[in-house]
């Protein structure tokens, strides 16, 4: 139950991977990676600063013309490679370590989900760089032949969250590279480990050095630096909503193409035919999911009325039977929160419901051996009105409110009713019913009857205030490609008709 991965020793060169080495930031400020199961410092580094964002950018400059030039099979075949060592078993377990290790992630959670995720989407990537599509050629003048190149944007600036850090880096890195783009990477400084350990791999694969550039450091020095370069052309950003819109302006202010990947309040709503037990099991695992860091995890349930009770009474018992503890330890369900300062925001949210509702379970943090770490029990909270704290604003921890509805078109309108729309599930046994919460609920993605599955082939990305553009599938390309019409003349005329709106009729 003591991992064998050694950030110390792993990654001892330092924390910044430019042109396809690690080395250490020059901001002159360390950062220290917390174990938060234990609270104790497991890796220090030193923060990127403005040069090593400049250094990153440079390489990513230097690398961009052979990269964007190879045919998509080279860089399919190089995306194959990757595949492949970030699957072999050694691997796999490194990251599966390191990712539990730096978010307190259980260890069944990254070797059976995070890890696998980003092997696949890798694989799946490796086959997209060969499938760019656009409109056929054609002669729509009638004088001319039109046809469309999608071509890559260029250097690409990302920022990542810390709730599935490796996802992300794959999420970002994928198909920007796949598209024949470079890009520089700024991971959460809480949890910077695997995306250095994944660029380091596909550097392994042959991919170029200068192709995937890793820069750590904080969000308003090296990440408001990465933003506003000039030699950036694309911000890809993945975070909260707040920062999103500081992003956006300073984007905007250089003319970037942007990506905004926000924050989300997903609703779960339960309609009276459904399979009740189904909907609990999807509830519990839906709710608390990496802890409930992850932005479509369910956090609002709507129950019809006549399941109401049942609903709230099973969700608390299936709560009552996850088990907290040690991440390495492969009977843990539920590890503890990113950090302190996370697991005490929530508590936060928690504490101020408690004047206005009900905590039916959890809402606290555990003693024993787990009070060190930043732990806190599956909470469930029933009896908060719709325009509460905690049913609007992201908590971003195990918390879970539900709330009762009558009418379809209730249950609809208050799943509709936060500033958010990243995702919603709809449960159901009548075809027609969840047909409508599917076209009416306004989110980037809706299940029907499940909750939280996710595929590389299908596009992830909100409505609203949970931003806009994909991530993963064929989609994504339209992000991270810029699309040329291409126009010939096929006349051979030198004085072509529509040159008398010009030169007069002659
Ligand atoms: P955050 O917004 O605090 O930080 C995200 C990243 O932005 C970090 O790398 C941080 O260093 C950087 N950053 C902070 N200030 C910055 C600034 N001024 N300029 C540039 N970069 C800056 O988010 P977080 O707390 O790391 O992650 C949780 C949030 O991420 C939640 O809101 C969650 O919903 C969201 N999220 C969204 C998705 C999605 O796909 N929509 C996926 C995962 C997480």
């Amino acid at each position: 139950m003591i991992p064998s991965f050694s950030a110390e020793t792993r990654l001892a060169d330092g924390a910044q991977y430019i042109a396809g080495r690690l080395r250490r930031g020059t901001s002159g400020r360390e950062h220290a990676v917390v174990d938060p199961a234990t609270g104790e410092r497991v890796y220090g580094y030193e923060l990127a600063g403005a040069a090593d964002v400049d250094a990153a950018v440079a390489a990513a400059q230097t690398a961009l013309p052979e990269w964007a030039g190879a045919a998509p099979g080279e860089r399919s075949d190089a995306l194959h490679r990757f595949a492949a060592v970030l699957g072999e078993a050694g691997r796999a377990e490194e990251l599966a370590q390191a990712e539990s290790l730096q978010c307190g992630k259980p260890i069944k959670l990254s070797r059976e989900f995070d890890v696998p995720g980003s092997v696949d989407n890798t694989a799946f990537f490796a086959g997209a760089a060969r499938h760019l599509e656009g409109r056929s050629a054609g002669e729509y003048s009638g004088d001319h032949t039109s046809y469309v190149r999608r071509e890559p944007i260029g250097v690409v600036g990302s920022i990542a969250p810390w709730n599935y850090p490796l996802q992300m880096a794959a999420w970002k890195i994928l198909p920007a590279i796949a598209a024949g783009n470079t890009i520089v990477l700024k991971p959460a400084e809480l949890t910077p480990l695997t995306s250095l350990l994944f660029a380091e791999a596909a550097t392994e694969a042959g991919i170029p050095d200068g192709v995937v550039n890793i820069v750590c450091g904080a969000g308003p020095e090296a990440g408001e630096h990465l933003v506003g370069h000039p030699s950036v052309a694309m911000t890809s950003f993945t975070g909260s909503t707040a920062v999103g819109c500081r992003v956006a302006e300073i984007a905007t202010g250089t003319v970037k193409r942007l990506h905004l990947e926000l924050g989300g309040k997903a609703p779960f709503v339960v309609f009276d035919d459904a399979d009740l037990e189904a909907a609990v099991h999807g509830a519990v695992a839906g709710a608390l999911i990496n802890s409930g860091q992850d932005c479509t995890a369910a956090t609002r349930a709507y129950v019809q009325r006549p399941l109401y009770d049942a609903f709230v009474a099973g969700v608390a018992d299936l709560m009552g039977t996850v088990r907290l503890g040690n991440p390495f330890d492969p009977a843990t369900d539920l590890g503890p929160l990113v950090s302190h300062a996370q697991r005490d925001r929530v508590a936060g949210f928690v504490e101020r419901a408690r004047g206005y509702a009900r905590v039916v379970t959890g809402g606290e943090t555990p003693g024993g051996d787990l009070a060190k770490g930043a732990y806190y029990r599956p909470t469930l909270v029933t009896g908060a009105a719709q325009d509460s704290e905690i049913v609007q604003s992201e908590v971003f921890g195990p918390v879970l409110a539900v709330l009762p509805f009558d009418g379809d078109d209730e249950g609809i309108a208050l799943a509709n009713d936060t500033p958010y729309g990243l995702a919603a599930s709809a449960w159901s046994r009548d075809v027609y019913r969840a047909g409508r919460a599917t076209r009416e609920i306004r989110a980037g993605c809706v299940w029907v009857n499940d909750h939280i599955p996710i595929v590389s082939e299908m596009p992830h990305g909100g409505y609203r205030a949970s931003g806009f553009g994909k991530d993963m599938s064929a989609y994504s390309f339209e992000e991270y490609t810029q699309v040329k019409h291409v126009m010939y003349d096929n006349t051979a005329v030198a004085a072509k008709d529509w040159h008398r709106t010009v030169f007069g009729d002659r």
